[in-house]
């Protein structure tokens, strides 16, 4: 696999075996069956508690069961779980850092035990409902909304492009609560079997198939007191959650670009044409040259951004630094990938072209490109200028 600048070297015994057990699953069980679901448009239910057994959901998070990992056992293990698929990364994603962190971060010692161990061996199944049909990458215009009644909130809204909302045992739900004058924004715990909760799914995804993506309609739903998250109010609380996930994708965008650049160097060396392997054309070799390079870059970025995550000190611009920069590296490989494999590339067969259909979703969520250049340019100007 390719580590040209030998970062790999520096990983601990435990990160390596993390590497290695993804990169086996992903291999044996993940590879063989993913083209089929990816055509299909369905996940590969069925491996959702191995990945929960092997460790691969919330790895960085402590107590409950949890393992504990550095975060760069987590980088590598997103970037290893996207070499599968886009799809699978997320549901790991999802599961980890936009429900279990929040949980683990804000939540009460009740929703801790109830909630962390059964997510952590995927036992459960969380959701993240933050965009809405009118809201994007403005979520906080969002228009769900709480309001407390008796011991707890009566919740209204619709959110929509949700990954795993109909597979979920709960939905973290954010909301702005009307009972307060300042209508803060704060997160419920809403478990989708109360009644008014529905989450069909979304149809005819033409990226991200191997992913169940789905909408959270709230029509008078009740929750009680208990289920709000306590410590947190704002849009703080939700930023913090993506800011977490993102720093997940900018790992998982070169798993996934590797995984082009492998399948088009194995294709380049043995497919032959006049006379030759195609590998042995300058025009190809400049391809691979760059992709290599591309990859070593964005692999850079993010082990730096670990180091300052591990310490403390990693700010959200450069998460969204590396979230940009990295899936638009991918984005671009991906198809450079498909380029050298012919008419193979646009077959199911080999992975470039579902890694460059997936990564059109990668590139949107969790922030769009644009809306990460808008952040970066706010950082280094001080002017905003998202309006
Ligand atoms: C498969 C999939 C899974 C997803 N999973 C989840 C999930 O689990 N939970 C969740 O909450 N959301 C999820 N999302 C939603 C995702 O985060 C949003 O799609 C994303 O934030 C963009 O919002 P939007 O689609 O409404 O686009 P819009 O916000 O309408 O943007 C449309 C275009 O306008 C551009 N734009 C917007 N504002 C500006 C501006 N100020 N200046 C310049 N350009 C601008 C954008 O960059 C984009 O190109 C998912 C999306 C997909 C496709």
């Amino acid at each position: 696999m390719l580590d040209y600048v030998g970062l790999e070297a520096d990983l601990t015994e435990e990160e390596r075996m993390v590497r290695d057990t993804a990169r086996d699953f992903v291999e044996d069980k993940f590879k063989p069956i993913v083209g089929d679901h990816w055509i299909e448009g369905t996940f590969p239910t069925e491996l959702i508690g191995e990945m929960g057994e092997l460790g691969f959901y919330g790895p960085n998070l402590d107590g409950y069961g949890l393992p504990d990992l550095s975060e760069t056992a987590y980088g590598v293990l997103m970037q290893e779980l996207e070499a599968g698929d886009s799809g699978l990364r997320s549901m790991a994603s999802v599961q980890g850092s936009l429900v279990m962190y929040p949980i683990h971060t804000y939540g009460s010692e009740a929703q801790k035990d109830t909630w962390l161990e059964a997510m952590g061996t995927g036992e459960k199944i969380g959701c993240f409902g933050l965009t809405e049909p009118n809201h994007g990458s403005n979520p906080s215009a969002m228009e769900t909304h709480a309001e407390a009644d008796d011991e707890g909130y009566v919740l209204n809204g619709t959110k929509t492009w949700i990954t795993n909302a109909p597979i979920a045992d709960v939905a973290l739900v954010w909301a702005r609560d009307r009972s307060d004058p300042d209508e803060p924004v704060r997160g419920f715990l809403v478990e989708t079997d109360r009644d008014g909760v529905r989450t069909p799914k979304i149809e005819e995804k033409l990226s991200l198939r191997a992913s169940i993506t789905g909408q959270i309609e709230l029509s008078n739903v009740y929750v009680p007191e208990a289920n709000v998250l306590p410590d947190v109010q704002g849009m703080k609380g939700p930023l913090s959650c993506l800011t977490q996930a993102r720093f997940g994708i900018s790992w998982g965008a070169i798993g996934a670009a590797r995984d082009c650049f492998e399948t088009a160097r194995e294709y380049a060396t043995d497919r032959e044409q006049f006379g030759k392997p195609i590998g042995g054309y300058q025009l190809q070799q400049e391809k691979l040259a760059e992709m290599a390079t591309q990859i070593t870059t964005a692999q850079l970025l993010s082990y730096r951004l670990t180091e300052l995550k591990e310490r403390g000190e990693m700010r959200p611009e450069q998460v969204s630094m590396a979230k940009r920069n990295n899936v638009r590296m991918a984005r671009d490989q991906s198809r450079v990938a498909r380029e050298m494999l012919g008419g193979n590339g646009i077959t199911a067969d080999y992975s470039p072209m579902r890694h460059m259909a997936n990564l059109e979703t990668v590139y949107t969520y969790e922030g769009t490109h644009d809306i990460h250049s808008l952040i970066l340019g706010h950082d280094l100007t001080g002017i905003p200028a998202f309006e």
